[in-house]
């Protein structure tokens, strides 16, 4: 048998014909004939099964392929990863959805696949463009599974910047609920509130926080303005990076301008824009690292002391 006499999905293309194993995977029973010793390499799980101690690994030859089922496995995952494995980025799936890349987090944990997906895995989770809540909970998600640090951060800030909605359906999602610590909502929610807080903060700061000419003064009016433009409830009702955004507007106005010394204790100096708009950057910047919500603290209780990530690593109060 050849695994072009197998049932086929569409995407399923031959990745080793000369293969000693094929793997007749998911309901659709879906047959992928590939290299026992690719999958051995790659994974030790995989090492087990189709190793000398095991029937399955019995006598493989590439003349009469040996079919493995593997009837609970998400095909496409499996033609994914056996394509990584095989070197045949020639027949890569283009395009892998961010459920589709939770599929393959799942498989990669299952099989012990990390490391052999090291470099893939890297590239799949760079995703700038999400919008989508559950989207973005299923990036998350995967990168849990691939217990990858910068990406888990990366996907759980942009759902707790981008989005107004409770996190609550997060868990109703089978798949998400089995994966996602049973907390993770509840985090989510406690570091947005806490964002809220931090924006209304600066933006209270910065009604203050200006030179004392014309310039100083309207931009501090400007903030004054927004601030009462984002009360509380409005900010509640708001998606944070949105609030950011026009924060962030207010501080691009004006020019750098040339004030004389009024008495001859002081000198001449400039007021400039460009410090404002660094300083509000960075006071930005740390708030977000803040209110990040990392690996460890949705596997520890939510303290953020402990964790390898450095929520406080330029602490600093407002000034
Ligand atoms: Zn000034
Ligand atoms: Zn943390």
């Amino acid at each position: 048998m050849s695994s072009d006499d197998g049932k086929k999905l569409d995407f399923v293309k031959a990745i080793a014909s000369d293969g000693d194993v094929i793997l007749v995977v998911g309901e659709q029973k879906v047959e992928l004939r590939v290299h026992s010793q690719c999958l051995i390499s790659a994974s030790k799980v995989f090492g087990a099964m189709l190793g000398p101690n095991w029937s399955e690994g019995q006598n493989l030859s590439k003349n009469s392929p040996k079919e493995i089922p593997l009837i609970e496995d998400d095909a496409k995952a499996l033609y994914t990863i056996c394509c990584v494995v095989h070197h045949r980025n020639d027949i890569l799936p283009e395009r892998i959805s961010p459920r589709e890349l939770l599929q393959i987090a799942i498989e990669a944990d299952k099989y012990d696949l990390r490391t052999a997906l090291l470099f893939a895995k890297a590239q799949w989770l760079q995703r700038k463009n999400i919008t989508d809540m559950m989207e973005l909970a299923y990036l998350m998600a995967a990168a849990f599974l691939f217990d990858d640090m910068d990406m888990f951060i990366e996907h759980s800030q942009a759902l707790i910047l981008q989005h107004q909605d409770s996190y609550i359906e997060l868990l109703a999602d089978s798949t998400l609920s089995q994966i996602l610590p049973a907390n993770t909502p509840h985090l989510l929610e406690e570091r947005r509130n806490r964002m809220r807080a931090e924006i209304g903060e600066i933006m209270l700061r910065e009604t203050k926080n200006s030179c004392s000419c014309g310039w100083g003064k309207s931009r501090s009016d400007s903030y004054r303005d927004l601030l009462y433009e984002y009360t509380p409830l409005r900010i509640l009702g708001t998606p944070i990076s949105k609030v950011v955004e026009r924060i962030q507007s207010i501080s691009y106005d004006g020019n750098r301008q040339y004030h004389a010394s009024t008495s001859r204790y002081d000198k001449d100096y400039y007021h400039e824009p460009a410090k404002y708009i660094a300083t509000l950057a960075e006071k930005l910047e740390k708030a977000k690292r803040r209110v990040s919500l990392c690996l460890d603290c949705v596997q520890g209780s939510g303290e953020t002391e402990s964790c390898r990530f450095e929520h406080e690593e330029f602490y600093y109060r407002f000034n």
